[in-house]
Protein backbone atom coordinates (compact mmCIF):
# COMPACT_ATOMS: atom_id res chain seq x y z
CA UNK A 1 0.00 0.00 0.00
CA UNK A 2 1.28 3.55 -0.86
CA UNK A 3 2.66 5.18 2.20
CA UNK A 4 0.84 7.63 3.43
CA UNK A 5 2.28 11.45 4.33
CA UNK A 6 2.44 12.13 8.47
CA UNK A 7 -0.61 14.73 8.15
CA UNK A 8 -2.82 12.62 5.53
CA UNK A 9 -3.20 9.59 8.62
CA UNK A 10 -3.16 11.33 11.69
CA UNK A 11 -5.52 10.02 14.14
CA UNK A 12 -6.99 12.12 17.19
CA UNK A 13 -6.86 10.05 19.69
CA UNK A 14 -9.87 11.34 21.48
CA UNK A 15 -9.21 11.21 25.36
CA UNK A 16 -12.05 13.36 26.74
CA UNK A 17 -14.66 12.80 23.75
CA UNK A 18 -16.65 10.28 23.95
CA UNK A 19 -18.81 10.42 20.56
CA UNK A 20 -15.17 10.96 18.74
CA UNK A 21 -14.41 7.62 20.67
CA UNK A 22 -17.28 5.28 20.07
CA UNK A 23 -16.70 5.65 16.05
CA UNK A 24 -13.36 4.17 16.32
CA UNK A 25 -15.15 1.18 18.00
CA UNK A 26 -14.04 -2.17 16.63
CA UNK A 27 -14.83 -5.31 16.85
CA UNK A 28 -12.56 -6.52 19.01
CA UNK A 29 -14.22 -4.16 21.29
CA UNK A 30 -17.39 -5.44 21.58
CA UNK A 31 -16.01 -9.52 21.48
CA UNK A 32 -14.28 -7.91 24.69
CA UNK A 33 -17.74 -6.62 26.29
CA UNK A 34 -19.15 -10.03 25.18
CA UNK A 35 -17.01 -12.31 26.93
CA UNK A 36 -16.48 -9.13 29.89
CA UNK A 37 -20.33 -9.61 30.67
CA UNK A 38 -20.68 -5.99 29.90
CA UNK A 39 -24.10 -6.18 27.62
CA UNK A 40 -27.39 -5.61 29.89
CA UNK A 41 -31.16 -6.42 28.42
CA UNK A 42 -33.70 -4.10 29.19
CA UNK A 43 -37.33 -4.91 28.65
CA UNK A 44 -40.08 -2.60 27.00
CA UNK A 45 -43.80 -3.05 27.85
CA UNK A 46 -46.29 -4.06 25.88
CA UNK A 47 -49.71 -3.58 26.49
CA UNK A 48 -52.94 -4.58 25.32
CA UNK A 49 -55.38 -2.00 24.06
CA UNK A 50 -58.06 -3.31 25.28
CA UNK A 51 -57.66 -4.65 28.97
CA UNK A 52 -54.56 -1.93 29.19
CA UNK A 53 -52.51 -4.33 31.02
CA UNK A 54 -49.15 -4.96 30.23
CA UNK A 55 -48.91 -8.83 28.08
CA UNK A 56 -45.74 -8.73 27.06
CA UNK A 57 -42.33 -6.87 26.33
CA UNK A 58 -39.46 -6.73 24.11
CA UNK A 59 -36.02 -7.11 24.86
CA UNK A 60 -33.68 -4.57 23.77
CA UNK A 61 -29.63 -4.68 24.40
CA UNK A 62 -27.39 -2.26 25.95
CA UNK A 63 -23.86 -1.74 26.38
CA UNK A 64 -22.31 -1.00 30.13
CA UNK A 65 -19.16 0.29 29.27
CA UNK A 66 -16.95 1.05 32.09
CA UNK A 67 -16.11 4.23 31.25
CA UNK A 68 -18.91 5.76 28.83
CA UNK A 69 -21.81 4.06 30.24
CA UNK A 70 -24.55 2.79 28.81
CA UNK A 71 -24.33 2.52 25.01
CA UNK A 72 -27.34 2.52 23.02
CA UNK A 73 -27.82 -0.68 20.25
CA UNK A 74 -27.54 2.25 17.25
CA UNK A 75 -23.80 2.90 18.21
CA UNK A 76 -22.83 -0.83 17.91
CA UNK A 77 -25.39 -3.47 16.26
CA UNK A 78 -24.52 -2.39 12.74
CA UNK A 79 -21.00 -2.69 13.51
CA UNK A 80 -21.96 -6.16 15.19
CA UNK A 81 -23.53 -7.03 11.90
CA UNK A 82 -20.93 -6.08 9.95
CA UNK A 83 -18.55 -8.27 11.94
CA UNK A 84 -21.13 -11.38 12.22
CA UNK A 85 -20.32 -10.87 15.81
CA UNK A 86 -24.24 -10.49 15.69
CA UNK A 87 -24.86 -14.15 15.79
CA UNK A 88 -23.19 -14.67 19.36
CA UNK A 89 -23.98 -11.37 20.80
CA UNK A 90 -28.43 -12.49 19.66
CA UNK A 91 -26.96 -16.04 21.47
CA UNK A 92 -26.02 -14.18 24.34
CA UNK A 93 -29.56 -12.55 24.41
CA UNK A 94 -31.73 -15.44 23.84
CA UNK A 95 -29.74 -17.19 26.81
CA UNK A 96 -29.74 -14.07 29.48
CA UNK A 97 -33.78 -13.31 28.26
CA UNK A 98 -34.19 -17.20 28.76
CA UNK A 99 -32.74 -17.31 32.28
CA UNK A 100 -33.93 -14.38 33.06
CA UNK A 101 -37.75 -15.62 32.41
CA UNK A 102 -37.15 -18.61 34.42
CA UNK A 103 -36.48 -16.57 37.48
CA UNK A 104 -39.39 -14.24 36.90
CA UNK A 105 -41.50 -17.57 36.23
CA UNK A 106 -41.78 -18.26 40.23
CA UNK A 107 -43.86 -14.92 40.32
CA UNK A 108 -45.32 -14.27 36.89
CA UNK A 109 -43.86 -14.29 33.46
CA UNK A 110 -45.23 -12.29 30.50
CA UNK A 111 -44.22 -13.87 26.85
CA UNK A 112 -40.86 -11.69 25.30
CA UNK A 113 -39.71 -10.69 21.71
CA UNK A 114 -36.29 -10.48 20.70
CA UNK A 115 -34.61 -8.62 17.88
CA UNK A 116 -32.95 -11.48 15.72
CA UNK A 117 -30.58 -11.14 12.95
CA UNK A 118 -30.44 -12.03 9.29
CA UNK A 119 -27.14 -13.41 9.89
CA UNK A 120 -28.77 -15.82 12.38
CA UNK A 121 -31.58 -17.05 10.35
CA UNK A 122 -29.02 -17.43 7.73
CA UNK A 123 -26.44 -19.82 9.30
CA UNK A 124 -26.20 -23.05 8.93
CA UNK A 125 -26.80 -24.93 12.59
CA UNK A 126 -27.98 -22.00 14.39
CA UNK A 127 -31.69 -24.04 14.79
CA UNK A 128 -29.57 -26.56 16.63
CA UNK A 129 -27.59 -23.85 18.62
CA UNK A 130 -31.00 -22.12 19.55
CA UNK A 131 -32.81 -25.61 20.41
CA UNK A 132 -30.11 -26.35 23.11
CA UNK A 133 -30.15 -22.83 24.60
CA UNK A 134 -33.57 -22.70 25.16
CA UNK A 135 -33.62 -26.55 26.25
CA UNK A 136 -30.92 -25.70 28.48
CA UNK A 137 -32.96 -23.15 30.30
CA UNK A 138 -35.63 -25.42 30.71
CA UNK A 139 -37.98 -22.71 29.65
CA UNK A 140 -41.04 -23.07 27.51
CA UNK A 141 -40.40 -21.44 24.03
CA UNK A 142 -44.01 -20.65 23.79
CA UNK A 143 -43.10 -17.62 25.57
CA UNK A 144 -40.67 -16.58 23.12
CA UNK A 145 -41.64 -14.52 20.07
CA UNK A 146 -38.75 -13.23 17.44
CA UNK A 147 -38.53 -10.16 16.01
CA UNK A 148 -37.51 -10.25 12.25
CA UNK A 149 -37.11 -7.42 9.65
CA UNK A 150 -38.56 -7.16 5.65
CA UNK A 151 -34.62 -5.82 5.09
CA UNK A 152 -33.81 -9.46 6.63
CA UNK A 153 -36.03 -11.37 4.64
CA UNK A 154 -34.40 -9.91 1.30
CA UNK A 155 -31.58 -11.54 2.34
CA UNK A 156 -32.38 -14.26 1.19
CA UNK A 157 -35.87 -15.26 1.15
CA UNK A 158 -35.72 -18.77 0.49
CA UNK A 159 -33.56 -19.80 3.73
CA UNK A 160 -35.15 -17.12 6.11
CA UNK A 161 -38.25 -18.69 5.13
CA UNK A 162 -36.89 -22.11 6.25
CA UNK A 163 -35.63 -21.05 9.16
CA UNK A 164 -38.78 -19.43 9.99
CA UNK A 165 -40.48 -22.42 9.71
CA UNK A 166 -37.97 -24.42 12.14
CA UNK A 167 -38.40 -21.34 14.55
CA UNK A 168 -42.48 -22.15 14.11
CA UNK A 169 -41.87 -25.63 15.19
CA UNK A 170 -40.11 -25.16 18.02
CA UNK A 171 -43.28 -23.36 19.31
CA UNK A 172 -41.55 -19.75 19.01
CA UNK A 173 -43.63 -17.23 17.96
CA UNK A 174 -42.42 -14.65 15.11
CA UNK A 175 -42.98 -11.37 14.05
CA UNK A 176 -42.63 -8.66 11.53
CA UNK A 177 -40.32 -5.61 12.33
CA UNK A 178 -40.72 -2.35 11.05
CA UNK A 179 -43.39 -3.17 9.23
CA UNK A 180 -43.46 -0.55 6.62
CA UNK A 181 -39.97 1.02 6.23
CA UNK A 182 -38.19 -2.08 4.22
CA UNK A 183 -38.69 -3.12 1.08
CA UNK A 184 -42.39 -4.29 1.83
CA UNK A 185 -43.97 -6.70 0.01
CA UNK A 186 -47.22 -8.63 0.56
CA UNK A 187 -45.60 -11.79 -0.33
CA UNK A 188 -43.80 -11.54 2.65
CA UNK A 189 -47.31 -12.20 4.44
CA UNK A 190 -47.73 -15.00 2.53
CA UNK A 191 -44.85 -16.58 2.59
CA UNK A 192 -44.07 -16.54 6.34
CA UNK A 193 -46.66 -17.13 9.21
CA UNK A 194 -46.35 -14.64 11.28
CA UNK A 195 -48.00 -14.19 14.78
CA UNK A 196 -47.94 -10.81 14.85
CA UNK A 197 -47.07 -7.26 12.64
CA UNK A 198 -45.24 -4.57 14.25
CA UNK A 199 -46.25 -1.17 12.75
CA UNK A 200 -42.93 1.13 12.76
CA UNK A 201 -43.04 3.88 14.44
CA UNK A 202 -42.73 6.03 11.23
CA UNK A 203 -46.56 5.88 11.09
CA UNK A 204 -47.61 5.71 13.97
CA UNK A 205 -46.03 9.27 14.46
CA UNK A 206 -48.18 10.79 12.60
CA UNK A 207 -51.50 9.36 12.31
CA UNK A 208 -53.37 11.85 14.13
CA UNK A 209 -52.01 14.54 12.20
CA UNK A 210 -51.09 12.70 8.92
CA UNK A 211 -54.68 11.53 7.00
CA UNK A 212 -51.98 8.83 4.47
CA UNK A 213 -50.42 7.62 7.73
CA UNK A 214 -53.55 6.87 9.40
CA UNK A 215 -55.19 5.10 6.25
CA UNK A 216 -52.27 3.47 5.68
CA UNK A 217 -52.54 2.20 9.52
CA UNK A 218 -55.95 1.14 9.39
CA UNK A 219 -56.00 -0.62 6.03
CA UNK A 220 -52.54 -2.75 7.98
CA UNK A 221 -54.54 -3.45 10.71
CA UNK A 222 -57.36 -4.47 8.71
CA UNK A 223 -55.30 -6.68 6.03
CA UNK A 224 -53.70 -8.34 9.19
CA UNK A 225 -56.79 -8.84 11.18
CA UNK A 226 -57.90 -10.45 7.95
CA UNK A 227 -54.88 -13.01 7.58
CA UNK A 228 -54.96 -14.22 11.95
CA UNK A 229 -52.40 -11.53 12.72
CA UNK A 230 -52.15 -9.35 15.50
CA UNK A 231 -50.95 -6.03 15.10
CA UNK A 232 -48.57 -3.86 17.36
CA UNK A 233 -48.52 -0.14 17.04
CA UNK A 234 -44.49 0.88 18.07
CA UNK A 235 -43.58 4.03 19.14
CA UNK A 236 -47.16 5.01 20.73
CA UNK A 237 -46.39 8.39 22.29
CA UNK A 238 -49.42 10.35 22.68
CA UNK A 239 -52.88 9.95 24.58
CA UNK A 240 -54.46 11.09 21.15
CA UNK A 241 -52.52 8.21 18.97
CA UNK A 242 -53.70 5.62 21.86
CA UNK A 243 -57.29 6.61 21.45
CA UNK A 244 -56.62 6.86 17.26
CA UNK A 245 -55.16 3.03 17.60
CA UNK A 246 -58.19 2.00 20.06
CA UNK A 247 -60.69 2.92 17.11
CA UNK A 248 -58.80 0.55 14.07
CA UNK A 249 -58.66 -2.24 16.45
CA UNK A 250 -54.76 -2.40 17.21
CA UNK A 251 -53.66 -5.58 19.56
CA UNK A 252 -51.12 -4.47 21.49
CA UNK A 253 -49.26 -0.73 21.77
CA UNK A 254 -45.68 0.05 22.49
CA UNK A 255 -44.17 3.26 23.62
CA UNK A 256 -42.81 5.73 25.81
CA UNK A 257 -46.81 6.86 26.42
CA UNK A 258 -46.42 3.56 28.65
CA UNK A 259 -42.63 2.41 29.17
CA UNK A 260 -39.50 3.52 27.97
CA UNK A 261 -37.11 0.14 27.99
CA UNK A 262 -36.21 -0.49 31.80
CA UNK A 263 -34.13 -2.44 33.16
CA UNK A 264 -34.67 -5.78 34.80
CA UNK A 265 -35.68 -4.56 38.60
CA UNK A 266 -37.50 -2.21 37.12
CA UNK A 267 -39.73 -4.03 35.00
CA UNK A 268 -40.18 -6.60 37.50
CA UNK A 269 -41.99 -3.85 39.67
CA UNK A 270 -44.18 -3.41 36.29
CA UNK A 271 -45.01 -7.21 35.99
CA UNK A 272 -46.13 -6.49 39.85
CA UNK A 273 -47.74 -3.39 39.66
CA UNK A 274 -48.80 -2.52 36.01
CA UNK A 275 -48.40 0.68 34.93
CA UNK A 276 -50.19 4.02 35.27
CA UNK A 277 -50.69 6.57 31.84
P1 LIG B 1 -36.40 -1.79 17.13
O1 LIG B 1 -36.38 -3.26 17.14
O2 LIG B 1 -37.31 -1.12 16.17
O3 LIG B 1 -36.72 -1.35 18.64
C1 LIG B 1 -37.52 -0.25 18.98
C2 LIG B 1 -36.69 0.97 19.30
O4 LIG B 1 -37.54 2.10 19.45
C3 LIG B 1 -35.93 0.85 20.62
O5 LIG B 1 -34.70 1.57 20.47
C4 LIG B 1 -36.85 1.59 21.59
O6 LIG B 1 -36.19 2.08 22.73
C5 LIG B 1 -37.36 2.69 20.72
N1 LIG B 1 -38.67 3.20 21.16
C6 LIG B 1 -39.65 2.52 21.77
N2 LIG B 1 -40.71 3.30 22.01
C7 LIG B 1 -40.40 4.52 21.54
C8 LIG B 1 -41.11 5.78 21.49
O7 LIG B 1 -42.24 5.93 21.95
N3 LIG B 1 -40.45 6.83 20.90
C9 LIG B 1 -39.20 6.71 20.40
N4 LIG B 1 -38.62 7.78 19.86
N5 LIG B 1 -38.51 5.54 20.42
C10 LIG B 1 -39.11 4.46 20.98
P2 LIG B 1 -33.31 0.94 20.92
O8 LIG B 1 -33.46 0.15 22.19
O9 LIG B 1 -32.30 2.04 20.89
O10 LIG B 1 -32.98 -0.11 19.78
C11 LIG B 1 -32.71 0.33 18.46
C12 LIG B 1 -32.63 -0.84 17.51
O11 LIG B 1 -31.49 -1.68 17.80
C13 LIG B 1 -33.83 -1.77 17.59
O12 LIG B 1 -34.91 -1.22 16.87
C14 LIG B 1 -33.25 -3.02 16.94
O13 LIG B 1 -33.27 -2.91 15.55
C15 LIG B 1 -31.80 -2.99 17.42
N6 LIG B 1 -31.66 -3.89 18.59
C16 LIG B 1 -31.89 -3.65 19.89
N7 LIG B 1 -31.63 -4.75 20.65
C17 LIG B 1 -31.23 -5.72 19.78
C18 LIG B 1 -30.82 -7.09 19.94
O14 LIG B 1 -30.80 -7.68 21.04
N8 LIG B 1 -30.48 -7.75 18.79
C19 LIG B 1 -30.52 -7.17 17.56
N9 LIG B 1 -30.17 -7.91 16.48
N10 LIG B 1 -30.91 -5.89 17.39
C20 LIG B 1 -31.26 -5.17 18.48
CA1 LIG C 1 -37.87 -4.81 17.33
CA1 LIG D 1 -39.29 -2.00 15.41
CA1 LIG E 1 -36.80 0.30 14.19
Amino acid sequence: AKELGRDNYQIYLPSQNIETYKSFLLEKDLRHALANDQFRIHYQPRVDVKTNKVVSAEALIRWEHPEWGLVSPGEFIPLAEESGLIIDIGNWVILNVCKQMKKWERNRVIPISINISSKSFLKSNWISDLTLIVKETGLDPKLLEFEITENAIMQNEEVVQKTAKLVKDLGIKLSLDDFGTGFSSITHLKHFNFDFIKIDRSFIQNITANKQDDILTKSIIQMAHGLQMKVVAEGVETTEQLRRLRELDCDELQGYLFSKPVGESEFQRILNEGIAY
